[in-house]
């Protein structure tokens, strides 16, 4: 049996979407859990559209998420160039290749001329599709004579012949195509450059194919690309076409449902593993519904029929819960490392996020259970590096009830220990409420708010203990003196 080759083909137009993102995974784990090669293949031939700063977001985007291809434009192949605007050569020789066989032919026309040919058949109540006769008739004598004075090329279209198609999809089961549900299509542009769905058929016959894993937006084109494949007398690959991702309201996703690039995703703080591990879910299944996976056993497990032919529903309030999960697992080094980004300059500099890295790594760890993306760091370490403002009204009410004199005494305590550590913090404190017989819950949680400002966050002796003995003192004199 041949090795399963299959390939992720973006064009450079854009972003890296997460319908794209699950598109490439899901390539990639079929690939990789059949002992097969995946390959990454850009899309250029749509010279307005393409850009090369969105050719080097997409690279990253997916090297982010930890894809490593076989072979691509970064790391060539033999199959290569994979850069179809590195290709064109081959394309003309095909597109000759039809011409001389007569399945394709010439079409000397303006695009409002083609345009005008669609509006008359949709007037007419009739399919917007064009036979070999009617394009044809648009190039008059006149027209061939002209374009050969103007040093045009005519565009080359392909003769679709007119017969019912079965397609034997890998997710869809059987795809029907009726004999009348396509008509002539362009393959190469008087421009020059191909079509994608000529392109894409001539890429994906030449870098050996197996299996084309792709969105079930291109099942109409599919159709095309199986007359192209006969014509040229190349093996048809199989097909899996994976169903569209909708919104929880079952909408088509859009910017209405969260965040829909991967890059936004990078910038607020999710990290690779999480995303795919959600994106993994969008449409496949565990064989035993297992929910929290890793790369290497999404490889283990990934099959194509456990992918669903429903639509999957992207539910970002799950993606964000997986992230929490996903940081939580970190080690403290690793939270550490991947916080680096989100924390300097905005908490602390460089130079002390490398000075203090003890320091650091401990305070990360104790916010941690707070925070789903970490972008939200910088927020909750403030309790470290902001003192908060005096809350006037609880200070009255204590010193009221007398209960300012135990803080005063707390204070006193702690300017006297020997050593400032956690056991010893947690015993002094410990000591002076059973000296004051005054209720525990109530005497944390007060003092919690004279040293942040806040009703809750990291482990209060921890947080006594990482804020310092200077600071703590500091902030409880400021309180009791205000
Ligand atoms: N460049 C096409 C796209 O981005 C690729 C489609 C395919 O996988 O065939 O939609």
């Amino acid at each position: 049996m041949s090795i399963v080759r299959t390939r992720f083909a973006p064009s450079p137009t854009g972003y890296l979407h997460v319908g794209g993102a699950r598109t490439a995974l899901f390539s990639f784990l079929y690939a990789k859990s059949h002992k097969g090669q995946f390959i990454l293949r850009i899309e250029d031939t749509d010279v307005e559209r393409s850009t090369k700063k969105s050719e080097e977001s997409l690279l990253s985007d997916l090297k982010w998420l930890g894809f490593d291809w076989d072979e691509g434009p970064d790391v060539g192949g033999k199959y290569g160039p994979y850069r179809q605007s590195e290709r064109i050569e081959l394309y003309r020789n095909y597109a000759q290749k039809l011409i001389d066989n007569g399945k394709a032919y010439f079409v000397y026309a303006e695009a409002e001329e083609i345009e005008k040919l669609r509006e008359t058949l949709i007037s007419k109540s009739k399919a917007p599709h064009y036979t070999r006769e009617m394009l044809e008739s648009l190039s008059t004598p006149e027209k061939i004579e002209r374009y050969k004075k103007e040093d045009r090329q005519p565009a080359i279209y392909f003769s679709m012949e007119r017969k019912d198609r079965v397609l034997n999809d890998l997710v869809k089961g059987d795809v029907h195509f009726g004999a009348e549900s396509v008509g002539d299509f362009a393959i190469l542009r008087s421009n020059g450059l191909p079509t994608y769905n000529f392109a894409v058929v001539i890429d994906d016959a030449l870098m050996d194919i197996t299996h084309v894993i792709r969105g079930d937006d291109h099942l109409s084109n599919t159709v095309k690309q199986i007359a192209l494949y006969n014509a040229l007398e190349f093996k048809v690959p199989q097909f899996a076409h994976l169903s569209t991702i909708l919104g929880p309201d079952r909408a088509r996703l859009s910017k209405r449902h969260g965040s829909t690039s991967i890059s936004e995703y990078r910038k607020r703080g999710f990290l690779p593993q999480a995303m795919i591990n959600y994106l993994a879910l969008l449409g496949w299944s565990h064989p035993e519904l297992k929910e929290i996976l890793d790369m290497k056993e999404l490889i283990e497990s990934f099959d194509l029929d456990r992918v669903s032919k429903n639509p999957a529903i992207y539910d970002e309030k799950k993606l964000i819960w997986m992230n929490g999960q996903y940081i939580r697992k970190l080690s403290e080094e690793e939270l550490y490392k991947v916080s680096k980004p989100f924390i300097v300059p905005i908490f602390l500099s460089e130079e002390e996020y490398k000075s203090s890295q003890k320091w650091v790594m401990s305070a990360l760890s104790s916010v941690k259970n707070e925070i789903n993306e970490l972008s939200q760091l910088p927020e909750k370490l403030e309790v470290y590096s902001k003192a908060p403002e005096v809350n006037y009204e609880l200070r009255k009410s204590l010193e009221k009830t007398g209960i300012l004199l135990i803080y005063k005494a707390l204070k006193n305590l702690y300017e006297s220990m020997d050593e400032w550590a956690p056991q010893s913090i947690a015993l002094a404190t410990r000591q002076v409420v059973k000296e004051a017989k005054i209720k525990p819950g109530i005497f944390y949680h007060t003092l919690r708010e004279i040293l942040t400002g806040k009703d809750s966050g990291p482990d209060l002796v921890n947080l006594i203990f990482l804020l310092g003995r200077e600071n703590v003192v500091s902030r409880l004199k400021r309180f009791l003196e205000a």
